[in-house]
Formats: structure tokens, C-alpha cells, sequence
């Protein structure tokens, strides 16, 4: 459709006053792909806790379109017809917990209609891909692997979007040795709220580049990224080793992630109670031999360390020679270190394993009230006894994580949000407390009443003693989000106002309300 065209249909869609007026007419705007929306998924997210219905949905042909509509929606026009109301959220995989992809009664860009795009390139010193922003990274690992290569840098799912992990962290157990995913992107294409398509780096625009990594969608679009990737393993030796003491356990870990010749993954949970392995004892059938450790004793809460190394095969490294070398520096409880082999692809997807055994159990599309920190090394002690107020071995069903990154794998140059407090501590943890919810035995109340805790959690954990900052968190209101930011409010609330000085982008943060 020529440009002239999708103009003239765009100008219709500004002509009326109320910003979802439109919908009325889906055919005016159908060569543009913007379609009311018909179904709830636009509506709603992996959390199922906030519902927010769009007037309409753009399904984006080429980034040129999502240009376009931003480009008219923040003309002076637009804001005329609409009385400055209408927003702008992009929507990867709607994997967020609060909304934060959603724009009511605003338009919603699927970003999963821009046409799958992965070039690989090999160089001798460097290798990369350019993924789309609505790439999965499921689809980026498939695509690297037929070249022997893969990003360096994992999410622990990864049926997630390059656009929606880039625009928070992405994190994981490779953190450690390669900082988040925002650490490992060499250039961006990027339209901002004004529409202006945007190629930016490290050496080109880059306050834009950085303000996007961890920019919470607020600043502009991402439609292409630009991955480092490195030589991708065959195998990997997975290990996991049970702890019956905290200090023991992240001494542990801290000493893993001190070893980044050796190790090349380090997470590590809570082991509540049998439910803690059985989500994953399909991939991880060894330690199921802890189980009789744990029906000993049904008071004591234990903690397991994951951590794996990899195998490239052709070269010269003894992997188990590598293993025995780690297990004997480490203090795990007796006997209790358990390992497998597995592909790398297996290792990286294994969440999609569980994914698949809470589907079959109807335990998938439930509300998700989950909360994640960094918490600074000096807090971590006191951050785990104030867990015990809010989380019990007796009801919680879900993952309790816990695992630590290092501070200097961090651009402060980015947008995302690290511990102010402990800035010495090299060490920070991350701590995901991601909880499910049975609608069979929690009611609406029941939801309520653990957002509430949720809430006082965040809030002890945020005083200075322990000094953690959420991850993904969607903070209550403007005030709350400046004192999340800390020092970084400043730059962040200028960013805004020069990529998307009409605030039309990302409303389901709450952190900048609309003006015209
Ligand atoms: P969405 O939920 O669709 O969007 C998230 C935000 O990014 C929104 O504000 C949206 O407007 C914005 N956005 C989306 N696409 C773009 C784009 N192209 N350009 C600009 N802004 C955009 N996170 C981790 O860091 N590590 C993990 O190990 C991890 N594991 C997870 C496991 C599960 C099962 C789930 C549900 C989530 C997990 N997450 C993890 C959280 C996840 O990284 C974030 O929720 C992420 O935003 C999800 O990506 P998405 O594509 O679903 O984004």
C-alpha cells in the first residue's frame, strides 16, 4: 500500500473525537492493520491481575508503520482530536505481571506481526544476529544454533520477546559472567514516540540506545536488535547441590560466580518442600534422591544451587574433570550433588518443560502475583528473614529464587534500575518470588489480600538497611516511580521528555501520565 494511501487512512482514523470512536470502522484503517481488537489478548498478561481493552490493535507490517502511526498520533493534529488521551503500548509476548504491555483505551502494536527477521553473521572477531523486537528468543536460539553460534546472555523462559526482555534486564544464570542481555546488544533500531525511526549504538545516538536498554518501553520502540553472540556449546553438565544452611548456600554461590573460567551458570532456589523439585524433575531426574533427605525433616527449609558448565566437545577441557574440580571447593550437604548432560538447546528451554506440566495440571493461565528484587549483598541476610513473614512452606506454590549477579556487569549509561544502597558490594542478589495462584482455593479476596503483602514486602525491603529495588515492578504511582529511579529520575524524566515529549508511549507502567 503506497504511503499517500496509508496517510490519507491514518488522517481518518484522527478525525474523530474519541479515541476509540474509530473501532467502529475497522475497514478505514484495515490496510494499516489497525483492528479493534478481538480478542482478549491485548487485554490482558501472564500476570492475569490487570485488564486494561485497547480501542484498537496495530498489527505492524514493517517498523515503517509503527513509524507512521506514532509520527500522526504525536502531531499537533492528533492531539487536538484526541484531546491528547490516546496511547501507545507495544506488546512482545504479554509476559509482564501488571499491565505494563497494555493500553487502555489506547492502540496496542503487536509486535509479533512485524515479519520474523534473523540474519546471522559470522565475523572472525566478532559474530552477531539482527533479530526483529518481536522476535522470541526461543527463535533467535534456533536460528544462531544452525551456525554453531548463540547469544551469551539468557532469560530463564525463552518464549519472551527481544523487544520486552531488552526494554527490562534479562537476566539470568549467565548474568554473572555476561552481564544482562542489555549488556550484550551492539546496535538498535529504534522509533521513537515522535516516530522517528532511529539507528542507534554505543558510538551513534547514544542517548537513545541507552535510554531504551531497561527503558521499560517509554522511549521508543525497538524493531531491530543487534545480538553479540559467541561459539555455542554441544553439551552441557548441569549440577545441582543442596544446602540445609543460607550462608553456606550463597557462599557457595559466591564462589561459583568467582570461577567465570569454569562455571557458565549460576542460579539457585528455595527448596520449600517436595513441590520446590518436582516441577522439574522430568529434566532433572538425578536428585530426586533428595527428596528422602527432605521427607526427614518436613520443618527445615533447604536451598539448592543450580549451576552448569559447558562442553564444547572439540575442545581440550575435561568437563568432569572441570565438575570434580568445582564440587571439591564447594560445602553442599553430604552426598547431595546431583548432575545430568543435556543439549545446550534442552538446558536453555528447559522452562518450557514446566511450562508444559502446569498447563496439563491448568496451572499456567492463573494470576501470577509475582515480585522480583536486587537485593545488595550487605541486605541479603535480613532480606531472607523478612521472606519468612511473608512467604510459608505450607501455601506457596511457585519458584522462590535466588541467585547473584555483579554490579560492574552493569552500564550505568542504561535505564534499568540497580541497588543504590551497598554500592561497594560488588555482589548483588537477585530474588524472584514468582507465586502462582490455584483459583480452585484463591479467591479475587485471596489475590488481593497477597498483593497487599506483596506490597509491605516490597516496602520493608526497599528501606535503606536492606536496600533492594524491584525488577518488573509496577510502582503505584509518579512518586513511587521517582523514588524507584533514585538518582537516575532526572535523566530518565528527560529522556522522556525529548524521545516522547507527548508521553504517548508505554501507559501500563503508570509512570508518566498523558499530556497533549
Ligand atoms: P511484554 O510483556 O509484551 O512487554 C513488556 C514491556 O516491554 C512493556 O512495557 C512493553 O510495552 C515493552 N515492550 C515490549 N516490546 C517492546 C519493544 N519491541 N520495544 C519497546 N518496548 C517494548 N525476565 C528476566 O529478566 N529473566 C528471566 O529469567 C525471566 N523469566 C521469566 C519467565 C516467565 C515464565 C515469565 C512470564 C517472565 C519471565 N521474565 C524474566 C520476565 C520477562 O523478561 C518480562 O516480563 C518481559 O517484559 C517479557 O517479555 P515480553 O515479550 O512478554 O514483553
Amino acid at each position: 500500500m503506497e504511503l499517500a494511501q496509508r496517510l490519507v487512512l491514518l488522517a481518518l482514523l484522527l478525525a474523530v473525537s474519541s479515541p476509540c470512536k474509530f473501532i467502529q470502522s475497522p475497514m478505514d484503517f484495515g490496510p494499516l492493520n489497525v483492528v479493534p481488537p478481538t480478542t482478549t489478548k491485548a487485554s490482558s498478561d501472564f500476570g492475569r491481575l490487570s485488564f486494561g481493552t485497547p480501542c484498537a490493535v496495530l498489527k505492524p507490517n514493517s517498523a515503517e508503520d509503527i513509524s507512521l502511526l506514532l509520527a500522526r498520533l504525536s502531531s499537533s493534529a492528533a492531539a487536538a482530536a484526541f484531546g491528547g488521551r490516546v496511547t501507545v503500548a507495544a506488546r512482545g509476548a504479554g509476559h509482564s505481571i501488571h499491565g505494563q504491555a497494555q493500553a487502555p483505551d489506547g492502540i496496542v502494536v503487536e509486535m509479533g506481526s512485524l515479519p520474523p527477521s534473523i540474519e546471522v553473521r559470522r565475523g572472525p572477531l566478532l559474530s552477531y544476529a539482527d533479530v526483529g523486537g518481536g522476535a522470541m528468543w526461543s527463535e533467535v536460539l534456533e536460528e544462531t544454533l544452525k551456525l554453531g553460534l548463540a547469544p551469551r546472555s539468557w532469560t530463564d523462559y525463552l518464549h519472551l520477546t527481544v523487544g520486552g526482555t531488552l526494554s527490562n534486564a534479562g537476566i539470568g544464570g549467565q548474568a554473572f559472567k555476561h552481564g544482562p542481555q542489555i549488556s550484550n546488544v551492539l546496535q538498535l533500531d529504534v522509533v521513537t514516540g515522535k516516530g522517528e525511526l532511529v539507528t542507534c549504538s554505543p558510538a551513534e545516538t547514544p542517548e537513545l540506545f541507552y535510554a531504551v536498554l531497561g527503558g521499560l518501553g517509554q522511549f521508543g520502540i525497538i524493531t531491530r536488535a543487534r545480538i553479540a553472540l559467541q561459539e555455542a556449546p554441544h553439551k552441557v553438565r548441569w549440577a545441582r547441590a543442596f544446602y540445609d544452611d543460607f550462608r553456606t548456600f550463597t557462599g557457595d554461590q559466591e564462589l561459583l560466580i568467582s570461577m567465570p573460567e569454569m562455571v557458565d551458570y549460576v542460579e539457585g532456589f528455595v527448596v520449600l518442600s517436595e513441590h520446590s523439585l518436582h516441577g522439574s524433575s522430568n529434566a532433572f531426574p538425578a536428585h530426586v534422591g533428595f527428596i528422602a533427605e527432605l521427607r526427614k525433616d518436613r520443618s527445615r527449609i533447604y536451598y539448592c544451587i543450580e549451576f552448569a558448565v559447558h562442553d564444547y566437545q572439540r575442545r581440550e577441557t575435561n568437563v568432569e574433570q572441570v565438575m570434580e574440580k568445582i564440587s571439591r571447593k564447594m560445602r553442599y550437604m553430604g552426598s547431595h550433588m546431583y548432575s545430568v548432560e543435556v543439549s545446550y538447546f534442552d538446558f536453555l528451554n528447559r522452562v518450557t518443560m514446566e511450562e508444559a506440566t502446569l498447563r496439563s495440571r491448568g496451572l499456567w493461565e492463573v494470576p501470577h502475583p509475582w515480585l522480583n528484587f536486587f537485593v545488595p549483598k550487605s541486605g541479603i541476610n535480613e532480606f531472607k528473614d523478612l521472606l519468612w513473614d511473608y512467604v510459608s512452606p505450607e501455601d506457596f506454590m511457585g519458584p522462590v529464587l535466588i541467585y547473584p549477579l555483579l554490579r560492574d556487569k552493569w552500564n550505568t549509561n542504561t535505564s534499568a534500575v540497580f541497588p543504590e544502597t551497598g554500592v561497594s558490594d560488588r555482589v548483588v542478589y537477585v530474588v524472584g518470588i514468582l507465586r502462582s495462584t490455584n483459583p480452585n482455593t484463591c479467591s479475587l479476596q485471596c489475590v488481593r489480600d497477597l498483593l497487599r503483602h506483596n506490597r509491605e514486602l516490597a516496602e520493608a525491603a526497599g528501606e535503606p538497611r536492606i536496600g533492594a529495588k524491584q525488577y518488573l515492578g509496577r510502582h503505584p504511582s509518579p512518586g513511587h516511580w521517582q523514588d524507584h529511579f533514585g538518582s537516575k529520575w532526572g535523566r530518565f524524566a528527560s529522556h522522556k521528555a525529548r524521545f516522547d515529549p507527548l508521553s504517548i508511549l508505554g501507559p501500563g507502567q503508570g509512570i508518566f501520565p498523558r499530556s497533549a
